[in-house]
């Protein structure tokens, strides 16, 4: 039987602000679809909190025993630099500062990306779309929002019809904002404009002459909006409805209350079951910025190459730091903060590494199927990573307590324990055991050591003793440690 018919997981949904049983459409079958990057520049930190925040989901249905299907884009074209859709493509004009094309700039940036998770140890998506692979498809769901009445042309280009659309649905129904107010807050259309109303939103753009990023359509040769590539991707992967859909809470509006409206325009149905939306991330106290400093790349963050922080932390340490707050909730880096999760890390990792060597007994005196329900409840509560990480420690406790003789546990329960704690810490955090490389402090430590032995290596050949120098070299080559002699003295490589 698996595990998810036993436990009652409940999410967050923002469409109705209330955390709701979740309950697939298809029994077993999970379909999930989150906003992927505009690769354009270096992924942040701030990014990587999401993702990190969606693997959890998704490592933790998956645990469950649900089939999950992990849709999530790339936008590679129509992402414009502002969100009142002016300025130029983010892509082209990256291209164009830099001189290359823009593909060049997608492939640099998404594969930036994919390393930086791969070091999060995130798992990748199911499935990785991206815009520029679905402009057919684009131009398809655009005909049927025309067709339906809540699109319109002009000039070349095709916008949704805001007002259209809210006098038969809710425009506002995830952002909780009213059409009204929307209104008497926006400034009048310029004259050149060629919307309705300002509200309205294009899903075609005719692309000027400069624009280098452009296809063929019906209405013009141009691109398509940046919110509809989400609808077409999710509804062709998913179905026109599924049950999950993520992204950052800046998404929120407009870019997934436009999803709703295309989705519902097009198909008279509601995509998505479950909205989520992850918080940011803020260093210092402060939102990261680049343009005032206040900001680190994860690459800053592993190697310690930078002016916020004073030293490096390494990948898992990080993401066990983003763990440690609840998903909805802002995080604040610092310094500070991470000694403290990189001290925790080390203590729950050493309390596992104990676990082999625990003694038994005939009787325990530790419940571990409560505990182990306690984990849970912890994870069944909107993913609450926090308090899961919580009841890790407190299985530390107990495992100290055994390991000195405090508490007693069966060989069943030892059992229990260790699968428990294993897949809590492994599958479903997803964290890794640092490695002596990874982690400075010991990096540090083991090139102590081995400055230590090749001064002990000089002294042996100075005496001519040449077996123990070779002894040294080749006991340090086995171990992956490579010394180099030259006239300026011996270096190594680790
Ligand atoms: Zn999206």
């Amino acid at each position: 039987m698996p595990l998810y018919e036993n436990q009652e997981l409940k999410i967050y949904n923002s469409l109705s602000g209330e955390k709701e049983v979740f309950k697939p459409l298809t029994d077993g079958y999970v379909g999930m679809y989150v906003c992927g990057p505009t690769v354009y520049s270096n992924v942040h930190l701030g990014n990587c909190r999401t993702f990190i925040s969606f693997d959890l989901v998704f490592r933790y249905l998956k645990h469950l025993g649900y089939k999950v299907r992990y849709v999530r884009n790339i936008t590679d074209a129509g992402h414009l630099e502002n969100d009142a859709e002016t300025g130029e493509d983010r892509i082209a004009k990256k291209a164009r500062l830099e001189e290359i094309e823009p593909m060049e700039v997608v492939q640099k940036y998404t594969v930036d990306f994919h390393n930086i998770l791969y070091k999060f140890n995130n798992l990748p998506p199911s499935i990785e779309p991206t815009a520029t692979g679905h402009i057919v498809e684009q131009i398809e769901i655009i005909k049927e929002i025309i067709d339906k009445g809540f699109a319109y042309e002009a000039n070349g280009s095709v916008y949704f019809d805001v007002l259209k659309y809210n006098e038969s649905n809710h425009y506002g129904i995830l952002s909780g904002r009213k059409l009204e107010d929307m209104i008497a807050n926006t400034r009048e259309l310029a004259a050149q404009d060629d919307k309705k109303n300002p509200q309205d939103f294009a899903l075609w753009k005719k692309a000027e002459p400069q624009h280098i990023m452009r296809w063929p359509s019906p209405w013009s040769v141009g691109f398509p909006g940046w919110h509809l590539e989400c609808t077409v991707m999710s509804s062709k992967y998913l179905g026109d409805e599924f049950d999950i859909h993520g992204g950052g809470m800046d998404l929120k509006f407009p870019h997934h209350e436009c999803e709703i409206a295309q989705g519902q325009a097009a198909t008279g149905k509601n995509p998505v079951n479950y909205w989520m939306h992850a918080n940011m991330l803020t260093l210092n106290g402060k939102k990261m910025a680049k343009s005032t400093g206040n900001n680190i790349l994860p690459k800053e963050l592993f190697s310690g190459d930078n002016d916020v922080l004073s030293k490096s932390y390494s990948p898992s340490i990080a993401r066990f730091f983003m763990l440690q707050a609840n998903y909805r909730s802002i995080l604040d880096f610092s310094d500070e903060a991470l000694g403290a999760a990189e001290k925790g890390f080390h203590k729950l990792m050493d309390a596992v590494a104990l676990i082999p060597n625990l003694p038994t007994s005939k009787n325990s005196s530790v419940a571990i199927a409560e505990w182990k329900q306690k984990c849970y409840d912890a994870m069944n509560d909107d993913f609450n990573s926090p308090v899961l990480i919580a009841n890790l420690f407190e299985a530390v406790k107990i495992i100290n307590a055994v390991e000195a003789k405090k508490a007693t546990l069966t060989a069943e329960d030892l059992k229990e324990l260790k699968e428990s704690i294993h897949s809590f810490i492994f599958d479903v955090l997803g964290l890794e055991a640092v490695t002596a490389l990874e982690n400075n402090q010991d990096s540090e430590r083991l090139a102590n050591v081995v400055e230590l032995l090749i001064e002990l290596r000089a002294k042996a050949r100075a005496n001519r003793d040449f077996e123990t120098g070779d002894k040294i070299r080749d006991e340090l080559a086995a171990n992956g440690i490579l010394l180099k002699d030259s006239k300026e003295g011996t270096t190594f490589s680790l």
